[in-house]
């Protein structure tokens, strides 16, 4: 991909919500012309005399997820799984949840067990019942081979032994059609002993591959006798040493698509390419009586592409190994349990998939609209608190003697200011004494023009407290400012009939020293300083944000020192923070920034 320019980065507007797209078209098609009804379904995967022995399908489509174990899905990932168990769903279909573990060498169960987890906490179930076991295509190995030597008896495939530098150079290019390879004319019986031979471990890796035969001058070059089978000894995570011949991904997923039954098989724009091979394989193995139809088709939209984002699994894991990150589920990681660590809901996300929609055109989308998400989603539903990020001490120095020395006068507020109809607000307990924590920024000895906060002289309420005037401050010997100075007003507790006696321009949040508890709050920026930090070619590690974590040590209310992990919150006036599901306890809080109140991204 080109480097994008600012221009194709799209921030999606709200109204493109839920609105038709050309995957729901192609469905509502083949629906409406009844494409796949006469298919029928065994109840499990299997080849054409499996399904004819079962029941008319109960699902009207079927799609699928087929992410490789290789690693941690991330947001791309959550794009996809959200338009195929998206549609199933909408259409009366099925979604499988297929690991795609042909290649032996990097798959693992850390993986697997993560993406099943990151499906279900995203909301959904796959392949017809809650918790049912996914599909692995490993498990078609037997199929997979036995599809091979169909395809060399029928004269469709040949055991090729050029070397990995003749057949790139025998398969042309762009401008050139390929070169016929001197093993191309091997009789069906030749080839078949051969190929038995590969699976049977006499040849050395390497030394052979099997190759469809399909035609060496097409002006697609994955026509051009793709490789389908090679020779690898490597110990696989579910097959063990059955096999020391693996099949390529292009002749795989083809038939793991067809011995599913999958109708509409959705994936991105760069293959393309393949759908020529995708085709031409489940025409021949449909012919040979092997699968059952009609195929399933290929369909591609365009992958998401977030800016200050890197959706690669390769590049997040070198994040991860060169301890860049934390973790994979560092809360500033684009991957689904960073997201979520992170305070991103599975709401949040759908809602994301949705807006931005489906294309056939690659694009930019702004990270703003994933944080516009997040924060339309917590708006509603996090419960409100105080937090004083950088406190000073504010001192109420009549308190004793208007209030009686050492009173806590308690206050309460709602959680929610806007609660969903019928659902009356949780409140939040909190008391107020002769010190409060403030915001140092709430005030200033000589104040700039329109601040409106504390200043000698000017009133001000505590939020949800009472009105005060400020008085002065004292300061240490460097001239640092080191207790803010006040007198309370009596009788202005809000909610009491004299809270409106006193008017005030400005209410501050603020913290009790009394009741108020330590946090560790770790404020989070983006990881990338470059909006398109890997593109053509960028090393990502070099616009890496220096600042991308900063930890303070925050002073809560005490509604927000009892959160369960997990829990998100707005901290009035600086943002939606969620308790870290993995060190928050009681007694220890801990919060991570999610989002901050307004856009900050484009400014
Ligand atoms: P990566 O390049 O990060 O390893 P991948 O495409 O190799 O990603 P798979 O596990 O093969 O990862 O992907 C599973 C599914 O998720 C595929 O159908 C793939 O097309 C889809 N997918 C992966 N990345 C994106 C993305 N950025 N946007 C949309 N879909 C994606
Ligand atoms: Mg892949």
């Amino acid at each position: 991909m080109s480097t994008p320019s600012p221009a194709n980065t799209a921030a999606v507007a709200p109204e493109t919500v839920k609105t038709s797209n050309f995957l729901r078209q192609i469905i509502e098609h083949d629906l409406d012309k009844g494409t796949y009804a006469a298919r029928r379904w065994a109840g499990t995967p299997g080849d054409a005399a499996h399904h004819a022995a079962g029941q008319p399908d109960p699902a009207k489509v079927r799609t699928r997820f087929p992410p490789e174990p290789n690693g941690y899905l991330h947001i791309g990932h959550a794009k996809s799984i959200c338009i195929n168990f998206g549609l199933a769903r909408d259409y009366g279909g099925i979604c499988h949840l297929r690991f795609d573990d042909t290649n032996p060498e990097k798959e693992d169960t850390e993986y697997v067990n993560s993406i099943i987890d990151a499906v279900k906490w995203l909301g959904f179930d796959w392949n017809g019942a809650p918790d049912a076991a996914p599909y692995q295509a490993s498990d078609y190995f037997g199929f997979m081979y036995r599809a091979a030597e169909y395809l060399i008896e029928s004269g469709h495939a040949y055991v090729d032994e050029q070397t990995t530098e003749q057949m790139r150079a025998n398969r042309g290019d762009f401008t050139k059609p390929g070169v016929d390879s001197p093993f191309r004319t091997r009789t069906p019986e030749e080839n078949l002993r051969i190929f038995r031979e590969m699976r049977d471990g006499e040849h050395e890796d390497g030394s052979m591959v099997l190759r469809a035969k399909i035609d060496m001058a097409s002006p697609n070059i994955n026509m051009r006798d793709p490789a389908i089978y090679r020779i690898r000894r490597a110990t696989h995570h579910h097959t063990g040493d059955t096999w020391c011949i693996y099949p390529m991904y292009t002749f795989a997923h083809p038939i793991e698509d067809a011995l599913e039954q999958i109708t509409h098989s959705l994936c991105t724009l760069e293959f393309e390419d393949q759908r020529p091979f995708y085709d031409w394989l489940l025409e021949r193995l449909t012919e040979g009586g092997l699968l059952a139809g009609p195929a399933p088709r290929q369909y591609e939209f365009a992958r998401l592409n977030l800016t200050y984002v890197i959706t690669s699994k390769r590049k997040l894991a070198q994040l991860v190994y060169d301890h860049k990150v934390s973790g994979w589920d560092d809360p500033r990681m684009p991957t689904i349990v960073g997201l979520r660590r992170r305070g991103y809901t599975p709401a949040a996300l759908q809602v994301f998939a949705d807006r931005i929609g489906v294309t056939k055109s690659d694009s930019w989308i702004d990270y703003s609209t994933l944080e516009g998400c997040l924060r339309e989603d917590l708006e509603l539903k996090a419960h409100r608190g105080m937090a004083v990020l950088n406190p000073v001490k504010l001192v109420l120095t009549n308190w004793d003697d208007v209030m009686g020395a050492g009173h806590l006068e308690p206050c309460s507020l709602p959680a929610l200011p806007h609660p969903p109809e019928g659902v009356e607000s949780p409140v939040r307990h909190f008391t107020i004494g002769k010190a409060v924590w403030i915001e140092r920024e709430d005030f200033e000895e000589v104040p700039p023009k329109g601040y409106k906060r504390l200043f000698p002289g000017n009133k001000v309420r505590l939020k949800g407290g009472y009105v005060i005037e400020c008085t002065g401050c004292t300061k240490d010997a460097a001239g640092t400012i080191t207790e803010v100075l006040a007198t309370v007003v009596p009788d202005t507790k809000s909610g009491t009939p004299g809270a409106d006696s006193v008017k005030v321009k400005a209410a501050i949040t603020w913290v009790g020293v009394a009741d108020g508890v330590n946090a560790e709050v770790r404020m989070y920026d983006r990881l990338f300083l470059d909006a398109h930090p890997d593109a053509g070619g960028k090393d990502f590690i070099e616009s890496l944000n220096p600042n991308s974590l900063k930890v303070v040590t925050a002073i809560v209310e005490p509604s927000l020192a009892n959160a369960a992990p997990d829990q998100k919150f707005q901290f009035e006036r600086h943002g939606y923070f969620v308790a870290d599901r993995v060190d928050h306890a009681a007694g220890k809080p801990v919060f991570n920034l999610a989002v901050g109140l307004k856009d900050s991204w484009g400014k």
